[in-house]
């Protein structure tokens, strides 16, 4: 997703006390929970677009810390303004942003601090030379070796056939193990209680089937 250019959008993420940038992240290495009022486990969102998803899980699950991360900044200040919006009538304490590329993650969170990675409806990059941009090439799936606790998971939705049959050949190859794989995830058992980000509301209203899997390592 990349919105227009919004203007004031760097200004406005800069000033917002619910977000950090990358650079000062990656200074505060091993003590980003800070921006938390409390410590909590700690989830995150790569790629989490204007933060439905992200969003209703810190409201449905407020002993867990989220941190949803976006490299655009004027896709990330619509999220900001949503969680403002619906915090008229409840602050959410246990949510917080993060303006960062992906590739820097293991520059911003130490060694096992993250109890699980969500990654929701990732850009497919379709072209071959472009692989690597895809959030769940090898390269990527490094990284989120490094940051992820032992025993944790990463789930993965999208309704792109090609990105997740691309994703399977990854995992496929790699230490990481198949917990969980279906192409039709809303016909599943295990969808009862799914939140739906924008995306997925969005293509599964046209009929799309939704595709999931969870894997560990
Ligand atoms: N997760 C949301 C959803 O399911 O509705 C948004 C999906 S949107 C297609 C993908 C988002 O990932 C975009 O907003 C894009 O800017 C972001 N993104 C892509 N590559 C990224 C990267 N390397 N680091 C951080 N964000 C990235």
């Amino acid at each position: 997703m990349r919105l227009r250019h919004i203007k004031g959008c760097e200004d406005f993420i800069t000033d917002a006390k619910e977000c950090i940038r990358e650079d000062k992240a990656i200074e505060l290495k091993g003590s980003i929970q800070d921006i938390f009022e409390e410590k909590r486990p700690l989830q995150i969102e790569i790629g989490m677009g204007k933060g439905q998803f992200i969003r209703n899980m810190a409201i449905a699950h407020p002993d867990i810390n989220f941190i949803g991360i976006e490299k655009y900044e004027s896709v990330l200040m619509k999220a900001i303004q949503r969680k403002r919006n619906l915090e008229k009538d409840k602050s959410i304490e246990n949510l917080r942003f993060l303006c960062a590329d992906a590739k820097k993650l293991s520059e911003i969170f130490e060694a096992g601090e993250v109890d699980k990675i969500f990654l929701n409806f990732s850009d497919p990059w379709p072209k071959d030379r472009h692989a690597n941009r895809r959030l769940t090439s090898p390269d990527f799936l490094n990284i989120y070796d490094t940051i992820l606790k032992k025993d944790s998971v990463i789930e993965f939705k999208t309704d792109n056939v090609g990105l997740f049959e691309y994703s399977l050949e990854v995992v496929k190859d790699s230490k990481w193990k198949l917990d969980f794989c279906s192409f039709d995830f809303h016909s599943e058992k295990e969808s009862e209680g799914n939140i739906m980000t924008e995306y997925e509301e969005k293509f599964s209203s046209q009929g799309n089937k939704i595709c999931k899997m969870i894997i560990s390592r």
